[in-house]
């Protein structure tokens, strides 16, 4: 069976759905695979002949080996059906130009990738209770940089056994996230707006978690916390799979032949989506390299190329806000596989992140990373033009998170020569963080007066591109959701709703 531990030396050995259910280490570590399995190239290219369903499937069942296959599959068919997914495929891929392929994650009920993974969390959770024999109901606790937020209330809201409360930074997301969030239905939901950014606000939530009082007033009421943030790993294992499955579709399209390496450039803020594609790769897919793309927030972008992780800079709100993010948590987990597995090390740079704001992993583990990763960052202007380009170019509409990667691909090639075929992760639909888009398409002059909701039709009407189905009448719908807290008493929120 694949045991989990904990990044900071808690060798817990706990199987797939009590790591699942816990959410994170008792000593503060995140939950890793003991082993990763790996899988040949036959057994990779017989994954291209398979549906997106069989494929997630075939990769799960390596991990989540405490699941019956019967379990597993299930959790499957419920996730990826056809009437939350608009797209037959899941997670299809297009090719743009010659080496560029776009592997388009945001056909999903919230139009972002975190559908993704948040569509089948809840399964493995109420599994994971299941197996556990736990008696608790399980409250999830989420802080969010606006796609998160409503992708895991999609996936909980009426989930039996469970209840969500999500923290979104107040003035830290589009219109279009906050009403996707505050119109959320759903008996066991709860939303909340912080004053604060991304920052403060998870480390709110990463505190709620870690409160032993709370812990014990929890107990008592028989309630227990999980999260469903990327540090679950009932969050990032689902994500593993898109990333054979682009593969299998670079094969199954003639793009390249079986073994041959690829490089992914992946638009990173928690490092969550970009870790899955370093497991991947340890489980034997053909990665030539993984592009960390980063917005002005680039934290990850000099820690890749110096070796020091510096959070003690100042915040930037851009147009790319679900990557506005100083502290990369899954991080960790690099940090932790890249060091075989020094839990000292790792727990080490980790305090001196809480406490100094910053840590250095010297040369050596350095130039283990440089050898998988490169980095790289797109302001805001570059970030515009690259949105207009593409579009120029090849027709695409592509939203500002996607635009920072290709961005960041284009200064990849230039600095490297690298004509490696690359999948390009695209983590949200252009309609998502409209205002942005229209203003890189069309100008300032065509988009002002107009709202997010108004700019959605007008961006439809402008490049023949459907409005996505979720997104239609949104700003019509009931709010539900109108609580406010300081970053100081997102605890006192969590005790009050939950009434304890
Ligand atoms: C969450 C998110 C990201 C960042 O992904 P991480 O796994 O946190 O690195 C990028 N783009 C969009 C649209 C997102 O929602």
């Amino acid at each position: 069976m694949v045991l989990y531990d904990s990044t900071r030396g808690n060798n817990e050995g706990i199987s797939s759905a009590e790591a699942i259910k816990k959410g994170i280490s008792q000593d503060g570590g995140l939950f890793v695979p003991r082993k990763f399995e790996t899988l040949t190239i036959d057994e990779i290219v017989e994954l291209s002949n398979k549906s997106y369903v069989d494929r997630a499937v075939a990769i799960l069942k390596r991990f989540l080996d405490d699941f019956t296959l019967e379990e597993l599959t299930e959790c499957v068919i419920r996730a990826y059906r056809s009437d939350k997914f608009s797209h037959k495929d899941i997670a299809p891929l297009t090719a743009i130009n010659g080496s560029l392929n776009v592997l388009e994650l945001w056909h999903g009920p919230t139009c972002a990738f975190k559908d993704m993974a948040l569509q089948i969390l809840p399964h493995f959770m109420v599994k994971a209770i299941e197996k556990t024999g736990e008696k608790r109901e399980i409250v999830i606790l989420v802080a969010t940089s606006g796609d998160t937020g409503k992708a895991a209330l999609e996936g909980f809201a009426g989930v039996e056994g469970t209840r969500i409360i999500v923290f979104y930074p107040e003035n830290g997301v589009s219109e279009v996230q906050k009403y996707q969030m505050i119109t959320q239905t759903g008996d066991n939901v709860k939303v909340v707006g912080v004053k604060g950014n991304f920052d403060d606000t998870q480390t709110g939530v990463k505190r709620i978690f870690t409160d032993n009082a709370i812990k014990a007033r929890m107990d008592a009421k028989g309630l227990m916390f999980s999260s469903a943030n990327s540090i679950n790993w009932g969050r990032l294992v689902p994500q593993i799979v898109y990333y054979f499955s682009a593969y299998a579709d670079m094969i199954r399209h003639n793009r390249i032949a079986p073994g041959e390496k690829i490089n992914f450039v992946v638009p990173t803020g928690n490092f969550g989506n970009i870790l899955a594609g370093y497991y991947a790769m340890l489980m034997g897919l053909p990665v030539n390299k993984l592009v960390c793309a980063s917005n002005d927030n680039n934290v990850l972008t000099d820690f890749i190329r110096t070796g020091t992780y510096d959070k003690r800079r100042q915040f930037v709100k851009t147009i790319s806000p679900s990557m506005d993010i100083l502290i990369s948590s899954n991080l960790e987990r690099l940090l932790y596989e890249i060091t075989d597995r020094d839990h000292q090390k790792v727990s080490k740079w980790m305090a001196q992140l809480n406490e100094n704001g910053y840590y250095n992993v010297g040369s050596k583990v350095l130039d283990k990373i440089g050898k998988y990763f490169w980095a790289g960052w797109s302001n805001q202007d570059e970030t515009l033009k690259t949105i207009e380009c593409i579009y120029k170019e090849y027709n695409y509409v592509s939203d500002t998170h996607t635009a920072v990667g290709i961005d960041v691909y284009d200064k990849y090639v230039i600095s490297t020569g690298d004509l490696t075929p690359t999948v390009l992760v695209s983590t949200a639909s252009p309609f998502k963080f409209n205002d942005s888009v229209c203003k890189a398409l069309f100008g300032e002059n065509e988009i002002e007066g107009k709202s997010e909701f108004e700019l959605i039709e007008f961006l439809s009407e402008k490049t023949g591109w459907p409005v996505p189905e979720p997104l239609k009448g949104l700003d019509k719908k009931e709010i539900l959701h109108t609580s406010v807290c300081e970053k100081d008493n997102m605890d006192e929120m969590v005790t009050n709703t939950l009434g304890l």
